[in-house]
């Protein structure tokens, strides 16, 4: 694209015409060649500075070659009015292996979906609606660029192709592309407006105009369903049994957020990887480091040597490598011990996430309300108490009962999986006398150290894992599996808990976590053939930090007809109706 390109279209494009029209809450843009950025950045800030902004800005861009971040703040550097703007983006450019990266701006409104890959491959991994197309690759041949960026447009989507992308005049006919001008700059401009019935064999989800949703369950899922879907405008009511919020298997005083690897990078790597990301963001957003969460990274042990997927190198864009013998020893592990570093890895209070979900504007969370029954009532839902009260009355309802949503929704397989795990305080004295590991430590269970509590620091290990089971009882038979399970983990660790308990000074927590067949979360209608019935979000299994926000991101896109922030074939991976 040219040097400096101007914004994609005209300042009345971003309106929120809630005062002057029908209300246009998403302005969508798909961008052949991402390049140095700065085409981004220059609608990022057109979209800043227009009073009547949409709601949401998403921009979909394709890069066959992901630049180093130095070569976008050096790009932005001749324009000071985005080099802040250049930074921000700078700071979330990592990790970007071949796929989809969601990066997220201004709290969430702006949301920038960079398709790692070549442009045949990523344009048929997305499905959505583009109000703007840019055709800016400069080596492609644009007729047949064109002709794959076509099922994009509606009536109306704007093209805007670069001097050296400008498809011929008969392919831009022949693809339904009318009114072909060309500015100043001499980019091509066109409109899509075939003079036939616009007819799509995958049509696009019409966008549900935000209303009042009832989310039932206040856990990590309930949350950020919640959030994500109040971000866009929506009124949300979540309704939790409890007297308080984070009441089932989110009440884990702290846990660990890292990726699966597998050697051939299989869809659960994929997926931890992007649900990583988004949940990070949201970390970064509204909890504080050292406190509520601590990006530490993670010694992950296995029991054989440690192969790496294909293609990954240890100064690639992947953030897992082998562990060297110096992270070993500063781990207090012998440095020939097969083990992964996970350099984006955390561990997090979930009740902080969640209390920070729950407070956004717009959600409202009522306490002490079970939902026995969900009845449909005309176009709205009834959410009924036990006794047949009506708690609530809304338009959509999302089911987020963690294992509690097999009463709401008996015909989805949801299975029990009962888990306890023991924590204790950190031995008085100076932290780098300290025996235990500096960050969490994971294979056969996990622990994790150095989580602040009152004037001390306390670690956590776990978790036993019952298959079948929903009792949350505290078992010794559990507290024994638990001990022997740290010191397998980690020897001095090991002797820390021994010692604790020979002192009486652990305490033990246990929870029930709801996993599917396939041990994939579960995101859609509860019945497929519905889609305007209840939808559920649950099954987060053992991953809920990993899964919880990129489940509520992917609802909350399906029901606005945007841009997903994953791979089609990941998000039907998700998706309820793979269960058909
Ligand atoms: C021992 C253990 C260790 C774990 N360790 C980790 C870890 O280290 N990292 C990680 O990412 N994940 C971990 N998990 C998993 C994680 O805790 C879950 O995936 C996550 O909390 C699930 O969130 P949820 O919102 O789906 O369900 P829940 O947290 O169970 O929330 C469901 C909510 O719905 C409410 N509810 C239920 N029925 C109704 C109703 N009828 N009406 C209204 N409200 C209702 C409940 O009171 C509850 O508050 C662990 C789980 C356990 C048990």
């Amino acid at each position: 694209m040219a040097d400096t390109p101007s914004p994609l279209s005209p300042s009345t494009a971003f309106a929120d015409p809630a005062t002057d029209g029908p209300q246009r809450l998403q302005w969508r843009i798909l961008d052949t060649d991402f390049g140095n950025g700065l085409q981004f950045l220059t609608d990022w800030a057109a979209w800043r500075s227009d009073a009547r902004r949409t709601r949401l800005l998403h921009v979909v861009a394709v890069l066959a070659q992901v630049p180093v971040a130095d070569a976008l703040l050096a790009a932005a550097a001749a324009r000071p009015e985005l080099t802040t703007l250049a930074s921000q983006l700078a700071a979330q450019w990592h990790g970007l292996l071949p796929g989809f990266h969601r990066l997220v701006f201004e709290g969430g409104r702006v949301l920038l979906t960079l398709c790692v890959g070549e442009l045949p491959a990523m344009l048929r991994a997305q499905h959505f609606e583009a109000d703007c197309i840019l055709l800016s690759a400069p080596n492609a041949q644009p007729d047949a660029a064109l002709k794959a960026v076509a099922r994009f447009a509606r009536r109306g989507t704007q093209l805007i192709a670069a001097p050296s992308a400008a498809p011929s005049p008969g392919a831009l006919a022949q693809a339904g592309f009318q009114r072909v001008s060309v500015d100043a700059a001499a980019r091509l401009h066109a409109v899509f407006d075939p003079p036939w019935t616009v007819r799509r064999r995958a049509p696009v989800t019409p966008a549900a105009q935000p209303a009042h949703c009832a989310v039932v369950g206040a856990g990590l899922a309930g949350a950020a369903v919640a959030a994500s879907l109040a971000r866009r405008g929506w009124q949300v009511s979540v309704l939790e049994a409890a007297p308080h919020g984070a009441a089932g298997a989110s009440g884990l005083p702290v846990g660990l957020m890292a990726p699966h690897l597998s050697p051939d990078d299989a869809l659960m790597s994929r997926l931890t990887r992007a649900g990583i990301r988004a949940t990070w963001r949201q970390l970064e957003t509204w909890l504080q480091a050292g406190r509520d969460w601590a990006p530490t990274g993670a010694l992950e042990r296995r029991d054989t040597p440690t192969r790496m997927p294909t293609g990954w190198q240890a100064a690639g864009p992947n953030e897992s490598w082998a562990a060297t013998g110096p992270r070993l020893r500063a781990a207090g592990l012998p440095e020939d011990t097969p083990a992964l570093w996970h350099a984006r890895a955390a561990w997090v209070r979930p009740a902080r996430l969640i209390d920070a979900w729950l407070a956004q504007p717009g959600v409202q969370l009522r306490t002490c309300a079970r939902v026995a029954r969900l009845v449909r009532d005309g176009t709205h839902w009834q959410a009924l108490d036990p006794t047949g009260n009506v708690l609530v009355r809304a338009d959509r309802v999302v089911i987020a009962a963690g294992i509690d949503s097999r009463m709401l929704a008996p015909a989805l397989p949801l299975n029990a999986v009962r888990g306890q795990v023991l924590m204790g305080p950190h031995p008085i004295g100076a932290p780098t006398a300290d025996p235990l590991p500096p960050h969490p430590v994971n294979g056969d269970g996990h622990l994790i150290t150095g989580v602040p509590e009152g004037e001390g620091r306390f670690w956590l290990a776990g978790s036993t894992y019952g298959r079948g089971e929903d009792a949350r009882d505290i078992r010794d038979t559990d507290t024994q599996a638990n001990l022997a399970r740290i010191a397998g983990l980690h020897a001095g660790a090991g002797a820390v808990a021994a010692a604790a308990f020979a002192r009486g000074d652990l305490r033990s927590w246990a929870g029930v976590r709801c996993t599917s067949r396939d041990r994939r979360p579960l995101v859609g209608p509860v019945d497929p053939s519905d889609a305007q019935g209840p939808w559920i979000c649950s099954a987060l299994g053992s991953r809920g930090l990993s899964f919880a926000a990129l489940c509520a991101e992917l609802l909350a896109a399906r029901w606005s007809g945007e841009p997903l922030p994953l791979q089609s074939a990941l998000a039907q991976a998700l998706d309820t109706r793979r269960l058909a």
